[in-house]
């Protein structure tokens, strides 16, 4: 499957109740070439209005902290969600939302092919990395999977609640470029 089809399939899911409440699908956006995949959660309400992922209040701040760190949805990363379709008022996704869904990131992580992942928040990382994963204690630790780095580390909702965090963000986007340019040397 190639992007093109893999898109246009995405458009149309009904694999969930949540497609009856959106307004959009929000497939995922940046290079489709890129090297670091960033998985989100699942899109909010601007985010579902538009079709693109972090376009509201935590991704102006999220994209501030990415081009800090030298990434750009526009050159070098590729961002996608947990789910495709908003949960109503926010919510987390249910786990059958997540299970039904999940196989088109799944899709999407084959055809990028990427080399380091970084899960945004709680509810990637554990579904991602493992089923007990603590973005507080673990944020930041790079673990190898078969030829993949992947990475937990703050949602930047929870760095928007708790400014605090923002350094140790920025600290764990640092440590996945660096990881990216050992690897490319
Ligand atoms: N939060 C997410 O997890 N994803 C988005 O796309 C927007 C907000
Ligand atoms: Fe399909 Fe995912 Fe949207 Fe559910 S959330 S309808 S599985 S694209």
């Amino acid at each position: 499957m190639n992007w093109q089809t893999l898109e246009a399939k995405v458009s149309e899911c009904h694999k969930c109740s949540l497609a009856e409440t959106r307004k959009n699908v929000v497939f995922g956006v940046g290079n489709r070439e890129a090297e670091i995949l960033f998985i989100g959660e699942g899109p909010g309400s601007e985010e579902d209005t538009l079709g693109e992922p972090f376009v509201g209040r935590s991704g102006k701040l999220l994209d501030k902290m990415l081009l800090a760190a030298g990434f750009s949805r526009a050159e070098n990363i590729y961002i996608a969600n947990m789910v495709k379709c908003r949960p109503p008022n926010n919510r987390d996704p249910e786990k059958d939302e997540v299970e039904a869904c999940i196989g088109w990131l799944r899709a999407q992580t084959k055809l990028l092919q990427p080399k380091v992942i970084v899960c945004l928040g709680r509810v990637a990382a554990q579904y991602i990395i493992s089923p007990d994963f603590k973005v507080t204690q673990q944020h930041g630790q790079l673990i190898q999977r078969g030829g993949t780095y992947l990475m937990g580390t703050f949602h930047p909702a929870a760095i928007l609640r708790n400014p605090n965090n923002k350094e140790a963000a920025y600290a764990d986007l640092l440590k996945a470029r660096d990881m990216l340019e050992e690897l490319n040397h």
